[in-house]
């Protein structure tokens, strides 16, 4: 009996998932083995299913959005990989309201805010993430202040107003943004799989507009120009050191004469030694195994112990 109660309960999931996606195709760095289960909702209901499937036959699960901040293992995942479809990449305007699906990604969400003619999400432009994913780990870079018409830091927590959010059991939740607590590159949302968001944006006038239109050409330059943005990469790989003195971690690293430092076919980058880039054919192992001996590095020799911003898949 019990054989065919876990026959029935596995029969579940394969009715939403399929089986043994290789990961390597939905990470930026193109690294990780396969996913055990690879669901991908196309609605709220689906979503809610596949989190009450994973949960009833008792599999680990993990959120993946656009695969832009992870460093999936070789092994892959011997679980379900959550990945929300292109029926979460919607959005809609309302007034000053912008709010999107979780599987928008953030450059589009730049494009179509300054369509409407609000501004402040300019930060954004450049980021190959999801807003589920951004959201989640409060994504952030320079954005286009109007008021001071200075570039300024900002992220993904400023000007979130609300969220609508699924916890491991499949219930929905709408959370305000007070419920929710953001710092650099974190949140509070542990578990819980972002659907969608809602930001409060700047409404524009059309002169306006156009100023931060040309904003966003000036930041996607300079990433252009300072960042290995054609490569295969997982974006910084470490969080810039609080310590005084020191400008951010790829200098650091720099400092040391780490740049271009490489384990197989993964490498510290020459345009930005902040990022680790798969030359082609690199591994999970490579990556990890670059990551790990810089660290080692850094730390004999500065005594600052960096702290990682990607996250490892497994
Ligand atoms: C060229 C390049 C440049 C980058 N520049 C920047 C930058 O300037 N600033 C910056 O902050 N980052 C940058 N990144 C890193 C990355 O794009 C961001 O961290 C992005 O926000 C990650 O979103 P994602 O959808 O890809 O998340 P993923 O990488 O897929 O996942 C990251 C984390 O978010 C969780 N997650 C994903 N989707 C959801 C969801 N719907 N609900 C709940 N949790 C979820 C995952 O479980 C995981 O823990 C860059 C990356 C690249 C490749």
């Amino acid at each position: 009996m019990r054989a065919v109660e876990a026959m029935t309960q596995q029969s579940q999931i394969s009715a939403l998932a399929q089986r043994d996606e290789p990961l390597s195709r939905h990470t930026t760095m193109k690294v990780g083995g396969p996913a055990r289960w690879w669901a991908q909702p196309q609605s709220e209901n689906e979503l809610g299913a596949v989190l009450r499937a994973a949960k009833r036959d008792g599999l680990a699960l993990q959120t993946l959005g656009a695969g832009s901040n992870l460093v999936a293992g070789d092994a892959g995942f011997e679980g379900v990989v959550l990945c929300l479809g292109s029926g979460f990449a919607w959005h809609r305007v309302q007034g000053h309201r912008l709010t999107a699906g979780g599987a928008m990604l953030l450059p589009k969400l730049t494009k179509l805010a300054l369509q409407h003619r609000l501004g402040d999400f300019e930060w954004a432009c450049g980021i190959p993430g999801s807003v589920g994913g951004s959201v989640w780990g409060n994504a952030g870079a320079r954005g286009w202040n109007g008021e001071t018409e200075k570039f300024e830091s900002r992220d993904a927590g400023a000007d979130l107003e609300s969220l609508v959010a699924f916890d491991r059991s499949g219930e929905r939740h709408e959370l305000r943004r007070d419920d929710i607590e953001f710092a650099y590159r974190r949140s509070s949302l542990g578990e819980l799989v972002v659907a969608e968001a809602t930001f409060a944006l700047k409404p524009l006038s059309e002169t306006q507009a156009n100023a931060h239109r040309e904003a966003v050409k000036e930041l996607l330059k300079i990433r252009r120009e300072t960042q290995p943005v054609n490569a295969a990469s997982a974006g910084c790989v470490w969080k810039n050191p609080r310590v005084e003195g020191c400008a951010g971690a790829g200098q650091l690293i720099e400092r040391l004469g780490l740049k271009e430092m490489s384990v197989g076919g993964a490498q510290i980058s020459a345009v930005h030694a902040n990022f680790v880039v798969n030359t082609g054919g690199a591994t999970g192992g490579d990556v990890r195994a670059l990551m790990c001996q810089i660290e080692a590095r850094v730390l004999q020799e500065t005594g600052i112990q960096l702290e990682r911003e990607v996250r490892l898949l497994d």
